[in-house]
């Protein structure tokens, strides 16, 4: 079960947001069993987000979850790429044109804005990709996107933070089915990584486990994740650890 990351917007690439939506998305999809092979980022432009969308199907992932430029500005141009990128047209969502409207009526009757009406830029967030089951923005007016396309399951989330974490809580992960995979962190008590390199590697070896380590300063402790496809494997994995002297020590 594997699935990658698309991450949309200029501000990524320069530096000025640091780019937290994917890190969210991946600890999520890892939760849920997924293994996250790669995560992408390109700036706001048709043409690069078309590729981005591209090289990733034709590796295949079960999911791809994307994020960002979803709102009615001259930028945020991420249905129409996605649409291009599965030849696709953009076609208009009647019930999310609907829900645009009362988020700005909403907005308006708190006065918060001064024009409750449909223009240009709010109604082009109204269009999804031709098939594209609409997807609920409980927290702005951008609708996401969830499309089936050559056995890939595709969603389009908004880049805004707090709407992209709604959308991927209410949305995306109740579509993903039972969870496969679990992870466990342990701190193993063992003074540098060189000499947990060969127990790791025999461990690898016998077991369908994938191990991650990082060192927490010489001298003590060096954290472990095991990720596996059951407690039971992951806790043979770590019971031949133990054989091989590993001392451990529960969560970091
Ligand atoms: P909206 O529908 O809310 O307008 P959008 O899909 O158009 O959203 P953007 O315009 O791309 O989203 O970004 C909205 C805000 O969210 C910006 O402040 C942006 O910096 C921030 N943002 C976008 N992508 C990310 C990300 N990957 N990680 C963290 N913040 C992000
Ligand atoms: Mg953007």
């Amino acid at each position: 079960m594997f699935a990658e990351i698309l991450t949309i917007g200029d501000e990524l690439l320069t530096g000025n947001t640091v780019d937290s939506n994917s890190a969210f998305i991946a600890q999520k999809l890892t939760e849920k069993g997924y293994w996250v092979k790669r995560k992408t980022t390109v700036g706001d432009d048709v043409e690069e987000i078309k590729s981005a969308v591209q090289e990733v199907l034709a590796r295949k992932p079960e999911v791809l979850v994307i994020s960002g430029g979803l709102g009615p500005t001259h930028d945020d141009v991420t249905m129409l790429a996605v649409a291009g990128a599965l030849n696709r047209k953009l076609v208009l969502c009647e019930g999310c044109l609907e829900r645009i409207k009362a988020f700005y009526r909403g907005l308006y009757e708190k006065g918060l804005i001064d024009d409750p009406e449909l223009n240009d830029a709010r109604r082009k967030m109204a269009y999804l990709p031709e098939g594209a089951v609409p997807l609920e923005n409980t927290e702005g007016a951008a609708p996401g996107a969830y499309i089936e396309h050559g056995g890939v399951r595709i969603f389009v989330l908004p880049g805004m933070p707090r709407e992209m974490r709604a959308m991927l809580e209410r949305e995306v992960l109740p579509r993903l089915g039972e969870r496969k995979f679990v992870q466990r962190k342990l701190l193993a008590e063992i003074t540098d990584e060189s000499k947990l390199a060969p127990i790791l590697n025999e461990t690898l070896k016998r077991f369908k486990v994938r191990i991650h380590s990082s060192p927490k300063g010489f001298g003590k402790y060096i954290g472990i994740i095991i990720f596996g496809e059951s407690e039971e494997e992951i806790e043979r994995a770590k019971a031949l650890m133990e054989e091989m002297g590993v001392r451990f020590g529960e969560g970091w």
